[in-house]
């Protein structure tokens, strides 16, 4: 019969009474010595050294990996956050350190004294694209939340099956995006503390580190991309895709209408953008997967970009209909909508680059004879 088995292997095996029995033949045989991560311990495991470890079935024989997915979705979800938590960590490391590191003059000023260099443009730049990706990213991962929890409770059955669709179609996007950017984000965190950030003393090198794992474990970005294009995009026709890039559509005409042109237009075009991808994948993973499967991770990077600035865009329209109110924190807001138009300007307009790709691009990729490499 096809498929694996779930088993617990107890450390003490458990006497007929319940009183605690014999050491069961599984030990740990080693820790790992690994890149990043190092407060949570990995072990190599040893199972039967002395005639045979006892484990007890889990379920039926042969559908383990059923079982193991039954916690898939929310170990997904919780390695984007982490990914995103890690982000969030190294910015908040990279604010501190620009605010207090006095170098060079301000450029384009006569005054020859040193000052901090959150002054300059290139630190902004890089604090900008820190903070406003940690922003969308932590939007879309609530608001998958809030259909995963939608989807077990919602008492209308449409209406559960609906989100349980968003839920499936955002989980690898969420894993995906979140994670492989955690590895960009901290790595500029590093860059805005120079030479310090090399230095172990600063800390900012271990959410560095620590990072890496996040785009592996619970299954890497390819594999969560192979699982978007396939599962979550082919299967369904495309549905779920196109029901969320007409949402950020009519969330681009709301900024229009509300003056924010940037923002609307860049998000406009990019929905435009993924939906030329959309129909590519459509057209290609039945017959030709390997062209798909060529443009997979860019398209998952693409779907967390046009996603990430529809949220963006939704929290601006937000902040904007609150600035009015009495006793707000206009700040607060008006950095929120400083940070969409940021993530507008500079992260939307690399939809139009990944598209190229993932169309255009996949006979490259796929070309070159094992060989040659
Ligand atoms: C620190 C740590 C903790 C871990 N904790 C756990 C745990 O608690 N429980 C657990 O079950 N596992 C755990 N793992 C295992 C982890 O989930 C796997 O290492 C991970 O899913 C990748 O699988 P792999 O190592 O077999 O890589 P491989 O599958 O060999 O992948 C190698 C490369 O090939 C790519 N690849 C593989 N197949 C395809 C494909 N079909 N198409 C395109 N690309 C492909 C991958 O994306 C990757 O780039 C842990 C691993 C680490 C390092």
């Amino acid at each position: 019969m096809k498929g694996i088995s779930l088993f617990i292997v107890p450390k003490f095996l458990v006497n007929a009474d319940g009183s605690l029995g014999a050491r069961n033949d599984v030990r740990c045989v080693s820790l790992e010595h690994k890149l990043g991560i190092h407060g949570s311990p990995t072990a190599v495991m040893s199972f039967g050294d002395n005639g045979g470890a006892v484990g007890y079935l889990v379920g039926e024989a042969n559908k383990g990996l059923g079982y193991m997915f039954t916690m898939m979705n929310h170990a997904r979800l919780g390695v984007g956050v982490e990914g995103m938590s890690v982000s969030e960590r190294a910015y908040q490391k990279a604010v501190e350190y620009a605010r207090d590191r006095v170098q060079s003059r301000a450029i384009g000023s006569p005054d020859p004294a040193g000052v901090a260099i959150i002054k300059h443009p290139d630190i902004r730049r890089m604090l900008m694209t820190m903070r406003s990706q940690i922003e969308a990213q932590r939007a879309l991962a609530f608001y998958t939340a809030a259909a995963l929890d939608r989807a077990s409770r919602h008492p209308v059955a449409s209406e559960a099956a609906r989100n349980q669709a968003l839920v499936n179609f955002l989980i690898p996007i969420v894993k995906g995006w979140n994670t492989e950017q955690a590895n960009e984000l901290t790595s500029l965190a590093v860059q805005v503390h120079g030479g310090m950030g090399f230095i172990e003393e600063t800390g900012v090198a271990q959410y560095y580190r620590d990072a890496r794992i996040t785009a592996i474990y619970e299954g890497t970005t390819g594999i969560q991309a192979l699982d978007l294009i396939g599962r979550k995009t082919f299967s369904e026709g495309g549905a779920t895709a196109r029901a969320l890039l007409e949402e950020a559509r009519a969330t681009a005409d709301k900024l229009a209408a509300a003056g924010y042109a940037s923002m609307a237009r860049n998000l406009q075009q990019a929905a435009a953008e993924a939906e030329r991808c959309v129909a590519f994948i459509l057209g290609s993973f039945g017959t030709q997967p390997k062209l798909a499967a060529a443009g997979s991770v860019p398209f998952l990077k693409l779907m967390g970009i046009v996603l990430g600035g529809w949220q963006l865009g939704r929290a601006a329209l937000i902040a904007r209909e609150k600035l009015g109110e009495d006793g707000v924190d206009e700040d607060f807001l008006k950095a929120k909508i400083t940070t969409a138009r940021f993530f507008a300007e500079h992260l939307l307009p690399q939809v139009g680059g990944l598209a190229a790709a993932i169309v255009d691009g996949a006979d490259s990729v796929l070309e070159l004879d094992d060989t040659l490499f």
